[in-house]
């Protein structure tokens, strides 16, 4: 009996002491602790509590936030900061409690030992990381070879794997990328990402699933975004990483977002992923993070849905659900009502990032990014970690092969067939500067936009090439649409703007039809049709000059147009189609045969 209640006596000190409310003080009350953190480290962790949403927004360009949860009374907020940071915070008057780092809490063991690391339940030392991803290229050499897209401050490499069954050369085929640990600290991803490179590795050939991603997507595995960060402590360990790179920066913090470029230095690992980005297009990716466990999708840093939101949920939904088959508890954290999913938030609902990676990557360079928070435990003792890479592996695989689906096809030149580098747009997803554009490849031509079901209206531009639009374009989930499109390049040599090309309404194909054709026709840059406000209308009509359809009346910029026509509902016979713009029109004779 006494022994119990000494059991319980000790539990409720323990629960007493760890309550946040006892370890809330003020800044000068901890003054001491604050600098000691800040000299040795470069970085604070620590937590607040507020009460309302507004301050969380003023204090997220001003502290590295990492965590918001709503206790209904009030918020409580995870943070690191910098010096400049703090000093920022402190005009707040938050009282606050400062923590231990998440990486000096409990040691994990890190290892030289390649073949000790192989069994994946440890981490590997910096020099073994590097060897690792060298034998993966000496190893394999028909199928990856490691890209290094530059140096980090204190001249690390910052390594991707890349995958491909063509990996010394291109073909058209995405680019997906996964990448993890940009908060250095947070280091589950980091084993994760090295032993899918090997699994990917040493399955093709042998698992149909994993090599067919092989042959159809070019992969590439980045498992360590901020190595100074996450060797804080030394090449040798990864007990004592910390957040920020070697400037103590939030890499994560960095990148240009909607509202510009975020304050402060852009720091050369921001600059190196930029350089990447703006080199190659991907198609779809995905940043891992820690500190809590939950899949965070577009946008972060404003309020408004994606245009793609359905379809960015539908990809979460896929992730959690899959891993939920494994373990249901994992993966599970409630942090909005946004979308009301456990396991899934949307960002700026869970709170606010300005220069996040993720919305750079949505916002302007034509990919799409979700971010995977992991595992609640940033440095997770290492004997959990195939257990939770158990959990995961079926989403990291199928969440690949998301980037398969959708509208696709080679973007040429009409005259020379060579392929373009060109911009395409989804009509009724217009949206913020062309920020749900994708790009075809220069190399190849390709492109590849992933859409939920429905019916589309795709333009297609180059610069010096007529835009082209293309209507009742269908997409079937799970399924590819395939769309090849060629672009006629403007004439040259001739002076100033003038428009070489004039209307043009071509016959439809095919002719006979049954039930569907497709219409094709050009609106110039220049001409009389542009003083009524560039009004274009496309007609049906039968034989008896009844109009039977509208297909097109609306505005239309000068390019070439092809609108699909259904004439499903329609009787057998001859019908005529009329293009009309400004004083111009012309018409033409079609037969729907049944
Ligand atoms: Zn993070």
């Amino acid at each position: 009996m006494k022994k119990l209640f000494l059991v319980l006596f000790c539990f409720s000190f323990l629960f007493i002491s760890n309550s946040y409310s006892q370890e809330i003080k003020s800044y000068n009350d901890q003054k001491e602790t604050v600098t000691k953190y800040l000299s040795e480290r470069g970085e604070i962790y620590f937590r607040f509590f507020v009460s309302s949403r507004d301050i969380i927004k003023k204090l997220a360009n001003r502290i590295s936030i990492d965590n918001v949860r709503d206790n209904v009374v009030n918020y409580e907020v995870i943070a690191y900061a910098n010096s400049d940071e703090m000093e920022v915070f402190r005009k707040y008057n938050i009282d606050f409690e400062v923590m231990v780092p998440p990486s000096l809490q409990f040691p994990v063991k890190t290892s030289g030992d390649i073949r000790e690391i192989m069994a994946w339940d440890v981490y590997p030392t910096y020099d073994a990381y590097i060897t690792m991803m060298n034998n993966f290229a000496t190893t394999y050499p028909n199928l990856c070879r490691i890209v290094n897209i530059g140096s980090t401050v204190q001249g690390r490499s910052m390594l991707y794997a890349v995958i491909s069954d063509s990996v010394n050369f291109r073909k058209p085929k995405p680019r997906f990328m996964y990448t993890s640990s940009m908060h250095g600290d947070e280091t589950t991803g980091y084993v994760f990402m090295l032993r899918l490179i090997d699994t990917l590795l040493s399955s093709y050939g042998t698992n149909p699933k994993l090599t067919e991603l092989v042959k159809n997507i070019e992969i590439w595995i980045n498992p360590l975004a901020n190595p100074d960060g996450t060797y804080y402590g030394g090449n040798g360990t990864v007990n004592g990483a910390r957040r920020g790179n070697y400037n103590n920066v939030d890499l994560n913090r960095n990148f240009p977002d909607f509202y510009g470029t975020p304050s402060g230095t852009r720091q050369v690992e921001t600059q190196n992923v930029m350089n990447q980005l703006n080199r190659y297009n991907f198609t779809l990716s995905m940043n891992f993070h820690g500190g809590a466990e939950v899949i965070n999708y577009p946008w972060d840093c404003v309020q408004p849905h994606h245009p793609d939101n359905d379809w960015f949920l539908n990809l979460s939904k896929r992730y959690v659900d899959t891993v939920h088959l494994v373990n249901s508890t994992y993966l599970d954290d409630y942090l909005s009502n946004d979308p009301g999913i456990p396991g899934i938030t949307n960002g700026w609902a869970w709170y606010y990032v300005y220069g996040g990676r993720q919305d750079y990557m949505t916002f302007f360079t034509g990919g799409r990014e979700i971010t995977a928070e992991i595992s609640s435990t940033k440095l997770l003792p290492q004997a959990q970690l195939p257990a939770y890479y158990n959990y995961n592996v079926r989403s990291l695989i199928n969440y690949m092969k998301e980037c398969l689906y959708g509208v696709r096809g080679i973007v040429t030149d009409s005259v020379t067939n060579l392929p373009l580098k060109s911009k395409i747009r989804v009509a009724s997803f217009e949206y913020m500067n062309d920020s749900t554009s994708v790009r075809s490849d220069s190399t190849c031509g390709d492109y590849h936009r992933m859409l939920k079901t429905g019916t589309y209206t795709l333009t297609f531009k180059s610069q010096g090439y007529y835009p082209k639009t293309i209507s009742g374009v269908y997409v079937k989930m799970d399924s590819t649409t395939v769309l090849n499109v060629k672009l006629r390049p403007m004439a040259s040599g001739i002076s100033g703007n003038e428009s070489p090309i004039s209307f043009m309404l071509s016959q439809n194909y095919p002719n006979p039809f049954n039930p569907l054709t497709n219409i094709k026709y050009s609106i110039p840059e220049y001409g009389k049709w542009k003083t009524e406000n560039g009004m274009v209308t496309l007609k049906v009509f039968d034989l008896l000059g009844k109009e039977v359809v509208v297909l097109v009346n609306q505005k239309q910029s000068p390019g070439d147009y092809e609108i699909k026509f259904d004439g499903g509902k329609l009787s057998s016979g001859i019908y005529f189609y009329k293009l009309t713009a400004g004083d111009f029109s012309d018409v033409k004779s079609m037969i729907l045969i049944k």
